[in-house]
């Protein structure tokens, strides 16, 4: 038996009363669950077993998938469902994780920003693309990508001036360095705006002015590396 903190992703109706919940863990991953008899609106596990459930609890392991035995609900993020932008936003966030938890190992530090970003959205009345955009570029930076916006990939020196932002080579381009490599125009004061994204906390994000055109270069950026753009649930946002 094991405790584990998780964040359900999705859940699939199985036999008559029973679960197949795919989850978040916070140390071990992507994992699949069985929930038995939480389809009976008596069950203890109810709360736990639904997507967006944030909880602790405790596991068998089986053969091939965890059994939920018991589970306390921290939290159900039950204000998604009051404002439509932020339960979309929500719910990509869990389909992009649930894809990028499957192909990467991912650690506890991607679990707690993906509880906090959630919970976020469900807090905030607005700011939802922001919150998204932001958690995308963290995402692509703790998975190993993390982009230097104040130095030049060619010759090192500091940026300070409109350039090239590459999304292949992960970096950008000084004025004077632009015609050696591929990338994206962006002003001195984009490039200020995306690093300062990297470095805020996400209660602190609805502060920063973000361009349409600076999430939708966070947004490329992110499924260049991780080799996927179709997620269904983006053509909610
Ligand atoms: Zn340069």
């Amino acid at each position: 038996m094991i405790q584990e903190e998780i964040l359900i992703l999705k859940e699939i109706s199985y036999k008559e009363n029973d679960k197949i919940l795919h989850a978040l863990s916070r140390t071990r991953g992507k994992i699949r669950i069985i929930s038995k008899g939480s389809k009976k609106s008596s069950s203890h596990l109810i709360n736990a077993s639904q997507i967006f459930a944030y909880s602790t609890c405790t596991l068998n392991v089986s053969k091939d998938m965890y059994i939920l035995t018991s589970a306390k609900l921290l939290d159900n993020f039950y204000n998604l469902n009051k404002n439509m932008a932020a339960y979309y936003n929500a719910s990509y966030i869990l389909e992009l994780i649930s894809y990028v938890a499957q192909e990467n190992e991912v650690d506890s530090r991607v679990f707690d920003m993906t509880v906090s970003v959630i919970s976020h959205l469900s807090n905030c009345t607005y700011e939802h693309e922001k919150l998204t955009a932001a958690y995308e570029l963290k995402l692509a930076a703790m998975l190993g990508y993390k982009p230097d916006f104040l130095h030049c990939l060619r010759c090192g020196s500091s940026i300070n001036d409109e350039s090239k932002f590459s999304v292949t080579e992960g970096g950008v381009f000084c004025s004077k360095c632009v015609n050696f490599g591929n990338g994206i125009n962006v002003t001195y004061n984009e490039i200020l705006i995306m690093d300062k994204i990297l470095k805020s906390k996400f209660e602190n994000i609805g502060f920063i002015e973000i361009p349409k055109t600076i999430m939708n270069l966070i947004r490329k950026f992110l499924f260049y590396y991780i080799g996927k753009d179709n997620f269904t649930t983006l053509k909610l946002l």
